[in-house]
């Protein structure tokens, strides 16, 4: 875990401290309990992952149109998802979807280490960008299909897919270690259902709901064919 550097709120990416406070207010409001996550949200500058046209709703609980056609999660549902991977300060975690990079900032907060995987280069060199320049040194960012994992550095105690499909990939699933969890939207292009998994055994695999969602598709060898 990282600890914020002291005299961060002058930094001008750092500030707008009082605005994140009451997003962390409406998340407590909404139902996010876990101390760790709230902290991690208040510490990460989401208007510096928003492209600047949308800086004045950074802090608002939606998610917002960001480059390549994508977007960054409305903030409830990265909190839910956070809380829902049941992180230690000493886990690595396997994201996939950097998007923005929002995501994996937040995660990089409440865990040791965060691989994460984006599918649009434009996207994945930014997010590198945006990581470097707030120090972010506990974030490895890999340019590819994600569907497949990262097997060199598997396996993981936890998993985050931020883009839908329709299942969870097997060499996802794999590259879960016994007693990690796995949080995924998965159901159709249009609408998903959050699961968690939990693999409890090595053929072990728990899996409950969390809510529908609303994501864009995981495209991949594992995920959706990609469309014309
Ligand atoms: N976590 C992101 C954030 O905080 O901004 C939100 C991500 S957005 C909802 C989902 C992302 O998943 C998109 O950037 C999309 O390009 C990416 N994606 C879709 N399929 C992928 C795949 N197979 N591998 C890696 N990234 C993928």
């Amino acid at each position: 875990m990282q600890a914020e550097e002291p005299g961060r709120e002058q930094d001008p990416i750092m500030n707008r401290a009082e605005e994140r406070q009451w997003m962390v207010d409406v998340l407590k409001q909404e139902g996010i309990k876990d101390e760790a996550v709230l902290a991690g949200m208040q510490a990460v500058p989401r208007h510096f992952f928003v492209p600047r046209e949308m800086s004045d709703y950074a802090y608002d609980d939606e998610a917002l149109r960001i480059e390549a056609g994508q977007t960054i999660s409305q903030p409830y549902i990265v909190a839910l998802m956070a809380q829902a991977l049941e992180l230690k300060s000493g886990d690595r975690v396997l994201e996939i979807g950097t998007g923005s990079g929002y995501s994996a900032a937040v995660l990089s907060r409440l865990a040791a280490r965060v691989y994460t995987i984006e599918r649009h280069k434009v996207l994945a060199d930014q997010a590198g960008e945006r990581f470097a320049r707030l120090n972010y040194e506990n974030i490895e960012i890999r340019f590819g299909d994600g569907t497949k994992g990262w097997p060199e550095e598997a396996p993981f105690d936890a998993i985050l897919v931020t883009a839908g499909g329709p299942q969870v990939p097997a060499s996802l699933k794999g590259q879960l270690k016994v007693g990690g969890r796995l949080v995924m939207p998965v159901g159709t292009e249009k609408m998903q259902e959050l699961i968690r998994v939990r693999r409890n055994g090595e053929q072990d695999y728990r899996e409950e709901s969390l809510g529908l969602v609303r994501f864009v598709p995981l495209i991949g060898e594992e995920g959706w064919p990609l469309r014309s």
